[in-house]
């Protein structure tokens, strides 16, 4: 369900953005833009491959981040997953999936 859910979002959400080549849909402090582009979502400087869905971070408010690589929802501006392993110990998703959306030692300052 949470797949077909996360589906329609991405179809939702592809018809906001998209022109001109990624439009600016978050920007908390005018500095540090979550947007979309091709497939992949930037926030400073940063990119993951995903779509911006519809949730919400709910520590933040910054709209929630579906990455299509580690099949899980995140906060790139918390740069943090905003959900836990699916409980499967054997799962490669999540045996792979880092602690954090972008790579710790490259998230500082
Ligand atoms: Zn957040
Ligand atoms: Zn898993």
């Amino acid at each position: 369900m949470l797949i077909v859910y996360l589906f329609f979002q991405k179809i939702f959400t592809g018809g906001i953005g998209g022109e001109k080549g990624g439009s600016v849909v978050w920007d908390r402090n005018k500095r540090c833009p979550l947007r979309e582009e091709g497939e992949r979502v930037l926030y400073a400087g940063r990119s993951i491959r995903g779509v911006i869905i519809e949730d919400h971070c709910s520590n933040c408010g910054a709209p929630a981040v579906f990455s299509e690589e580690y099949v899980a929802c995140c906060c790139l501006v918390c740069n943090e997953w905003l959900e836990g392993n699916c409980g499967n110990p054997d799962c490669d998703i999540c045996l792979r999936r880092l602690a954090t959306p972008f790579p710790p030692d490259v998230f500082s300052g």
